[in-house]
């Protein structure tokens, strides 16, 4: 399961690792097509989660989804569209139509999210509209009432705005723990994305669903990668790699000092 946040060129700070080009979003949904992967709804994949010997997955499936709800989604959209790829696309209510406040830094606190009219639009044209929760907080921090009612605060308002049941979330920052699960569950989602940079597998529990950061840097390879390992396999690598890099220097440096 992928989880893209912002398809442009125009992020700055803390924004820019989340974004990737046009182009390079074009090249990763061909590629899926390509290598022979079978993008699916992300209904299809719980619905397989929660019922693992319903044969309804075909070979190599993948889900694309998209958090934050930034303006910039119906470009992403228009390339989803082009290739087919059935996309969720996850909003955390209190921003919708305003900006992207829940950022830290300034150079990423001023980037617009899609309004109401325009997450109808896309709703319309078949793009499965979730809850990424209301205020974008971390859930696990709040007290579980603050959590409970942010949750049921935000399936409330899509359901009003966008008139039809919503039943994807995707945890904030992918934080929860059992009293936030439980509380997804009571409000009456069907499924929840976590984070956890693993690709999904049978045994996953459908209210946590893992998923991976697709790379954002123009490589088409760590992308077919991600796609085989999570993003798991990936660090371990660079780790070991800026480790042994470390120690290659600090030999070298160490042999430069000697008289
Ligand atoms: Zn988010």
């Amino acid at each position: 399961v992928l989880c893209y946040h912002s398809v442009g060129s125009r992020a700055c700070g803390e924004l820019r690792r989340w974004e990737l080009t046009p182009a390079f979003f074009e090249d990763q949904m061909a590629y899926l097509r390509d290598a022979g992967y079978a993008p699916v709804p992300l209904a299809t994949l719980a619905r397989w989660l929660r019922e693992p010997g319903a044969d309804m997955l075909p070979d190599r499936p993948v889900v694309v989804t998209f958090d934050d709800a930034y303006a910039n989604f119906e470009q992403a959209f228009a390339i989803l569209a082009r290739h087919d790829v059935p996309v969720t696309l996850f909003v955390p209510t209190a921003h919708v139509g305003d900006r992207s406040s829940w950022y830290a830094t300034q150079a990423a606190r001023d980037r617009m999210i899609m309004s109401w009219a325009a997450l109808a639009d896309v709703h319309a044209s078949g793009v499965e509209v979730g809850s990424h929760a209301h205020r974008h907080v971390p859930l696990d921090e709040q007290p579980i009432a603050v959590a409970r009612s942010d949750i049921a605060r935000s399936k409330a308002l899509l359901e009003d705005k966008l008139g039809a049941p919503v039943q994807a979330f995707a945890y904030p920052y992918g934080y929860f723990d059992a009293a936030v699960r439980r509380a997804v569950r009571d409000s009456g989602f069907r499924y929840a994305c976590a984070v956890k940079n693993w690709t999904s597998g049978p045994g996953d529990d459908h209210l946590a669903i893992a998923r991976i950061f697709p790379p954002t840097d123009g490589d088409l390879v760590a992308f077919a990668r991600v796609l085989l390992h999570g993003n798991r396999s990936r660090r371990r690598t660079e780790a070991v790699s800026t480790k042994a890099w470390r120690l290659a220097r600090r030999v070298r440096s160490g042999l430069r000092r000697r008289p």
